[in-house]
């Protein structure tokens, strides 16, 4: 029904049931519920000041700061789609998302204006600058002139209304719209809510992008709370003021990516006072055996692995502190059913490798004017996400790799996954990526690139030798290529596109 579910009322709930209190803390500042919410009411009013109406996209091209948490309650009030991007993006990527989009209006913080006004020449849109300006930029509005507008009421949105069109497979094309809806937001923000209870923790540290489905994500579960919580925001995750963070605000939990967590071994931990940590909260990407096993004995945590993809409104399946199984990614959350499915639609018995599909709310409505991509993608209402794993007989999922980044050795599946993990349990290798590479007699080659510790002279030779006493033959890398730095994309997955373009012409 009309309002159950819509992302204005939950936050308003949210607001009402757990009063005025300090809830987020950035940069030296307090940020109380009560602020953020007023706020929030009234932007929203400004935004239907300056000709933002229902359904309208409004682009959110901000690095994390509390007026993302504002922007997304208000643009929902105004019953309008919050568009998150990521502002590591090129002027024509950003302007295929503007475009492609339709957006009305951008909400931008000031040292992003040079990339927007370059990548937006000609388009009729509303720009507001979050923050203190040396002087305004001609053409655009000061987004505190949106909070003098009066708060505007609740006006609940359908269900399965359009609430968030996020861009996503940037770094393997061009980019596309994700529509998801108030209900399946709603639900993926409860289910990591329901996971989130089980760790206990009322003080946390978030250096994901809010502009990314997991950040966003994790903005929706706060409105689900149904204790008073506080939230240290990072602006950018940087593995330094991470640890000084903990210290100083003594934190209990933080959700990462694994990439975060390979950053954060490279620091000195034991400068710092971290006792106050208990758990994390990890996804976006596998997370390593051995990554795994040293952070949770380095930092004294427990971690417990999520898996989603945007298309699914984020978590699907989640680990909790009662059902933590090392190696998988957890059971489907309440609002999402999983099945493995065999090429031609089959569901797969537990611990049979297949399709990774996905059912329930938390669904896409599809992608932005892609109905024929859509169809292909969701398919009697799953989802095929492109991963491949499969169940256990408990129901607790384990991903195994994506379909798109198997590789067929002479006719043998290798998943890069595996020779990662395998090259991972060297001491000195701190990350690892696995690509094929075309070969004329094997069809692709397995290669690998690694980053090594500080100092270490270990080489690319003695690590194929490592690989190989570790992994079938027809699986083992042939080559194995030691570089500065794993290549990561801007959410900090292993950018496999850069990683083949480094292999690629040896
Ligand atoms: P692009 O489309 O640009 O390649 P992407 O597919 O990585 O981006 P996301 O929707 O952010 O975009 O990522 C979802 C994917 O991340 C999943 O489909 C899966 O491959 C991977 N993933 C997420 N969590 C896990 C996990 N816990 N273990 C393994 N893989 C994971």
């Amino acid at each position: 029904g009309r309002g159950e579910r819509d992302l204005s009322v939950l936050a308003e709930r949210a607001f009402e049931r757990l009063g005025d209190h300090d809830t987020l803390f950035f940069e030296g500042a307090w940020h109380s519920s009560g602020s953020i919410h007023e706020r929030s009411t009234r932007v929203a009013g400004g935004l239907r000041r300056i000709g933002v109406g229902v359904g309208d996209r409004v682009v959110v091209l901000m690095m994390n700061t509390p007026e993302v948490f504002v922007t997304y309650r208000a643009v929902w009030r105004a019953g309008a789609v919050v568009t998150p991007v990521l502002f590591l993006q090129t002027p024509p990527e950003l302007r295929h998302i503007l475009t492609d989009s339709g957006a009305r209006a951008v909400v931008v913080t000031p040292e992003l204006l040079p990339l927007l006004q370059s990548a937006s020449e000609g388009l009729d849109l509303r720009v507001l600058v979050v923050g203190e300006e040396a002087e305004p930029t001609p053409g655009t509005l000061p987004y505190a002139e949106l909070e003098t507008a009066e708060p505007l009421p609740l006006e609940p949105r359908a269900d399965d209304d359009l609430a968030a069109l996020l861009y996503t497979g940037g770094t393997t094309g061009r980019a596309k719209g994700v529509m998801l809806s108030h209900h399946g937001l709603w639900e993926s923000g409860a289910g990591l809510d329901a996971v989130a209870r089980t760790m206990d923790s009322t003080r946390s540290l978030l250096p994901l992008p809010l502009s990314h489905a997991y950040g966003l994500n994790v903005v929706i579960a706060g409105l689900h709370a149904e204790r008073r919580t506080v939230a240290v925001l990072q602006r950018w995750f940087d593995a330094r003021g991470w640890l000084e963070l903990v210290q100083e605000h003594r934190l209990e939990s933080s959700p990462v990516v694994p990439s975060m967590l390979t950053m954060l071994l490279a620091e000195p931990l034991e400068d710092h006072d971290l006792s106050s940590l208990r758990s994390f909260g990890s996804g976006g990407a596998p997370l390593p055996p051995a990554l795994r096993e040293e952070v949770e004995k380095r930092l004294g945590v427990v971690i417990l692995e999520g898996y989603g993809c945007t298309e699914s409104s984020a978590v699907v399946t989640a680990s909790t502190m009662d059902a933590n199984r090392p190696g998988s990614v957890g059971r489907p959350v309440p609002h999402a059913e999983v099945a493995v499915l065999d090429p031609s639609g089959r569901a797969l018995p537990a611990g049979e490798d297949g399709e990774i599909c996905v059912r329930g709310p938390g669904v896409m409505l599809g992608y932005w004017n892609e109905p024929e991509l859509t169809a292909r993608t969701v398919v009697d209402g799953w989802l095929h996400t492109g991963d491949i794993g499969h169940l256990d007989d408990d129901g607790f999922l384990y991903v195994v790799d994506r379909l798109k980044d198997l590789i067929i050795r002479g006719g043998f599946n290798v998943f890069p996954r595996d020779v990662e993990d395998a090259l991972l349990t060297h001491p000195e290798v701190t990350s690892a990526a696995c690509v094929g590479r075309p070969d004329p007699v094997s069809g692709e080659e397995v290669v690998a690139v690694v980053a090594v510790q500080p100092g270490s002279t270990v080489t690319g030779e003695e690590l194929v030798a490592y690989a190989r006493e570790r992994l079938a033959a027809y699986k083992y890398p042939r080559e194995v290529v030691v570089v500065e730095a794993v290549p990561l994309t801007s959410v900090g997955k292993t950018d496999r596109k850069a990683v083949r373009a480094l292999v690629g012409d040896r």
